[in-house]
């Protein structure tokens, strides 16, 4: 006998309709959007239909040469894409990252540059949104938000890379203002941002990190011509150097003392951003990979049909969808705010930049020599998969915070019950 249909109760979210109706369905399910609310759901149908028109064909040629990539930017901020980084008291749409992570993985999936736009975004805005006096914050948070103005984070210097406590960057207070000394390196947007975030520490208080706004023409500071760089291309760099800049204590962020902390609540969102942009681009490797295979005939059968593929393909898939919901839980809990969030942000950005690398390589080797051509998308996504294991910290950094959280936390935990009382070393 057949069941009866199952009602939905009335607080259920309607059932997902394919985003364009009678389109084929995706490789990597839309299983997550069912987390979302209808007009969320809209945001993400609209973001898919650009990517079909304007994202995905555009993105090789946006990444032909690493210079600003400004149609994109203005598309996104036209789209409202930008704004989903701002809370609404300054125009944004203050998105949970439950819907950050689909917007990003979504463009991740086509383009590196409009993601890494994004997550650029929450890098260099976050700590003038958490941390700029009220007034400073309505002059200038709206502009951000549409797109009019941008801003640069400023963290990175020669000699403090993955050790940021290591800052040479110095301020010294002067009346009311501060003097601001030093290096800054890597520095994503420093050629196009109206604003520079730049974080230091008051001279001769080595413990007391601050982070200040300063405007792009503010008299000695120096900004080099761009770097050239493996991938990435459409966000350049470029190095800053800062002689006697004056900084007035009203574009200070935060209190003297919260620099730190404040640098790293930017990072906590970018690092999130940076999962879900590795883990778009790897499920655009997939599709690429798949249909490379049923194409392709090799030995008298698809590519696809033999083992040795669907294996690979296999491992992909079943990693990429595990490393979906790690994401997917960490973005819960930011927006919980769970106080093991930043630890869950380090596993599941080390888990997605990982396993995207991998797949991306796996991929590339799928499809052969056609994958090595530049006319070919895999090359691009290669040589961009490589960034999101290095920035906003690279791999081993955050493996070292999850492995001395774990030991910390052993130290209190219940004892699984197969042990013995005493110390394990009396066994
Ligand atoms: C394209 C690009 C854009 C960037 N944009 C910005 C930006 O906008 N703003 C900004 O402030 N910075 C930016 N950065 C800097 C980036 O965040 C740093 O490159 C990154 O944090 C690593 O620092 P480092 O390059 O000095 O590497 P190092 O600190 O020299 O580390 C080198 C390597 O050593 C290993 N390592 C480090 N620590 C440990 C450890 N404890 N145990 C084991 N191994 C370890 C890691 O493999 C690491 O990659 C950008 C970098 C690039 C390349």
């Amino acid at each position: 006998m057949a069941h009866p249909p199952v009602a939905h109760p009335p607080s259920a979210p309607p059932p997902i309709a394919h985003p364009i109706a009678g389109a084929a369905p995706r490789l990597f399910g839309d299983h997550f959007l069912a987390a979302l609310d209808p007009d969320e759901r809209g945001l993400i149908e609209r973001l898919r239909a650009l990517c079909r028109s304007s994202f995905g064909p555009q993105a090789a040629a946006v990444a032909r040469q690493d210079v600003f990539a400004w149609e994109t930017f203005r598309m996104l901020a036209h789209e409202g894409i930008v704004a989903t980084a701002f809370p609404r008291d300054c125009g944004g749409t203050d998105a949970r990252q439950a819907l950050r992570i689909r917007i990003i993985e979504e463009l991740g999936r086509v383009c590196s540059t409009s993601a890494s736009i994004i997550t650029g975004t929450d890098l260099s805005s976050r700590a003038i949104v958490a941390g700029a006096s009220a007034e400073l914050r309505q002059a200038i948070v709206p502009r951000l938000c549409t797109g009019e103005q941008q801003a640069a984070f400023a963290l990175t210097e020669p000699g403090a890379g993955s050790d940021v406590r290591g800052l040479q960057t110095l301020m010294r207070r002067q009346g009311g203002a501060y003097i601001v000394n030093g290096r800054k390196k890597f520095i994503t947007r420093a050629s196009t941002a109206d604003w520079f975030v730049v974080v230091g520490k008051i001279e001769d208080e080595p413990a007391n990190f601050v982070a200040v706004l300063i405007h792009r023409d503010a008299p000695g500071l120096g900004i080099s011509p761009e770097v050239g760089k493996l991938g990435w291309f459409g966000v350049p760099i470029s190095s800053l150097r800062f002689e006697n800049v004056q900084v007035s204590a009203g574009h200070r962020l935060g209190a003297e003392g919260e620099g730190f902390s404040l640098a790293q609540d930017a990072l906590l969102r970018a690092r999130i951003g940076h999962a879900a942009m590795a883990l778009g681009r790897a499920i655009g490797a997939v599709e690429i990979a798949a249909t490379y295979a049923t194409d392709r005939e090799v030995f008298g059968k698809a590519l696809g049909e033999h083992q040795g593929v669907q294996w690979m393909l296999a491992d992909m898939v079943t990693q990429i969808e595990a490393s979906r919901a790690l994401l997917a839980l960490t973005a819960d809990k930011y927006d919980r705010g769970d106080a093991d969030t930043a630890i869950f942000a380090s596993m599941a950005k080390l888990q997605a930049t990982d396993l995207c690398m991998k797949v991306v390589t796996d991929a590339l080797q799928l499809t052969g020599g056609r994958g090595y051509l530049q006319d070919f998308p895999l090359e691009r996504f290669f040589r961009d998969a490589k960034l999101n294991q290095i920035g906003e910290g690279a791999s081993e950094v955050h493996k070292t915070v999850i492995g001395r959280d774990l030991v910390r936390r052993a130290r209190q935990a219940e004892r699984n019950p197969c042990l013995r009382e005493g110390s394990l070393a009396d066994y």
